[in-house]
């Protein structure tokens, strides 16, 4: 079964609106077992999108769409797949009801423009959406399944996930795609390569790929096989290889990131964390305050983001941020030590850096990060010399502060 998905909106193809929903489209239906061969992006444009959807019924087995669903001039989907089938556009009396209530549960009462939502291909069925006014429609234009989807992801997923997908599964052969991602931290793309040079072979079953984002590496693993309990015994061995070899660099699975880990590490040793951040300016604080239930373990953060608030509101020595300025390995070291004291936490971490455009010093060039450490084993620092644009090397410095914490409860030596 092969599909196509058209993803429609002037916004996507004027770049306006970053086109997601046709990516995770594809990551779904690829876990199903359904191989995606063409993604379109269309403006909204009744003949262009008749054009268009002609040549996907041609070629793909099944097309699914998305956008085109609100209630606007310019949402034009239903009229589309009407005119695709040559059918009229027939009221749906349920969905009618179902917009109206959805308006007077918000205590206003329905434009007349909503009325259009209701209106479906003669012929098709009707998906309905609880979360929102645009159902989506399921319909057969001679062999090919189409399905329209709403064009905001927060409808389309779920709609995808409760309406859509359960009935493709009857219709795709069966198989899974099992994708497996594991998130290392620590070393650059190449150096993990050449330890698991033999895994990422090409060819190789189950099939392991390595990319690179923003200094976090990962590797996915991916296993086809006629179930999902196969496809994870394919998986599990290889897993626990790279593992094995990758030890400490390796810091979670799938959508896991280093914060995660953290809060993980944090919750099992029973310790607490602040934090004190001038490069990062509150990152390491807001990748913390992601994970729910973080709040028994990180007690808060300070961004000291000028040397006269590092001395007075956190409590680094005038002496020190003098002698050595502010991005220096004393100063990271200072601000970790000043935040545990002020926090009276177990640990604290700090950041201090060059994020550029502008400055940094001949030894300490733009990008360069100290990174502070203070806990019940003393005071640590990490120097990196990053590499990118202001807000990349605020994110990797970020990351690398976590990862200092984390290997610091971990136990892995020198910390
Ligand atoms: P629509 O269903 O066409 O009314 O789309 C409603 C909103 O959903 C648009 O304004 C976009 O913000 C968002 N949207 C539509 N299509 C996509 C897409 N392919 N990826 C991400 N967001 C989208
Ligand atoms: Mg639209």
């Amino acid at each position: 079964m092969k599909a196509e998905i058209v993803a429609i909106g002037t916004e996507l193809v004027t770049g306006q609106t970053l086109d997601t929903n046709s990516a995770w489209l594809s990551r779904r239906l690829a876990a199903a077992g359904i191989v995606v061969r063409w993604h379109t992006t269309l403006a909204d444009d009744v003949q262009e999108n008749v054009a268009a959807l002609r040549i996907a019924c041609q070629r793909a087995d099944l097309v699914l769409i998305t956008g085109g669903l609100g209630p606007t001039q310019d949402d034009l989907t239903r009229q589309v797949l009407a005119e695709l089938a040559g059918v009229p556009l027939v009221l749906h009396q349920p969905s009618l009801d179902r917009i109206q209530d959805f308006f007077r549960r918000r205590g206003r009462s329905m434009p007349e423009r909503n009325r259009l939502q209701a209106l479906h291909p003669a012929g098709s069925e009707v998906l309905p959406n609880p979360r929102g006014t645009a159902p989506g429609i399921w319909m057969h234009i001679g062999q090919v399944l189409l399905v329209a989807l709403p064009g905001v992801p927060g409808e389309m997923m779920p709609m995808f996930e409760e309406q859509v997908l359960p009935r493709l599964r009857a219709h795709a052969p069966a198989g899974v795609l099992l994708i497996r991602k594991l998130n290392c931290y620590g070393a650059g793309e190449s150096a993990i390569e050449e330890r698991l040079h033999d895994l990422l072979q090409r060819g190789r079953v189950p099939e392991v790929g390595i990319t690179a984002s923003d200094a976090t590496i990962s590797l996915r693993i991916l296993a086809r096989a006629p179930t999902l309990e196969q496809a994870q015994d394919l998986i599990a061995p290889i897993e626990a290889e790279i593992r094995r070899r990758l030890g400490p660099l390796l810091f979670g699975a799938d959508e896991e990131e280093l914060q995660h880990a953290v809060a993980r590490l944090l919750h099992q040793r029973q310790q607490s964390l602040a934090c004190a951040e001038s490069v990062t300016g509150g990152l390491v604080a807001s990748k913390l305050t992601q994970v729910p239930g973080i709040s028994k373990h990180f007690l808060g953060g300070l961004v000291a983001y000028t040397d006269a608030i590092k001395a007075t509101l956190l409590g680094v020595p005038r002496d020190l941020l003098e002698r050595y300025g502010a991005v220096s390995a004393p100063v990271a070291e200072a601000m970790a030590r000043a935040a545990r004291d002020r926090f009276g936490a177990d640990i604290a971490v700090s950041t201090t850096g060059y994020a550029g455009p502008e400055g940094g010093t001949q030894s300490d060039p733009v990008g360069t990060v100290y990174v502070g450490l203070a806990c019940a084993k003393g005071v640590f620092h990490r120097r990196q010399v990053w590499i990118g644009e202001r807000t990349d090397i605020q994110s990797r410095a970020a990351k690398d502060a976590l990862d200092l914490v984390r290997l610091y409860l971990l136990g892995v030596e020198p910390l």
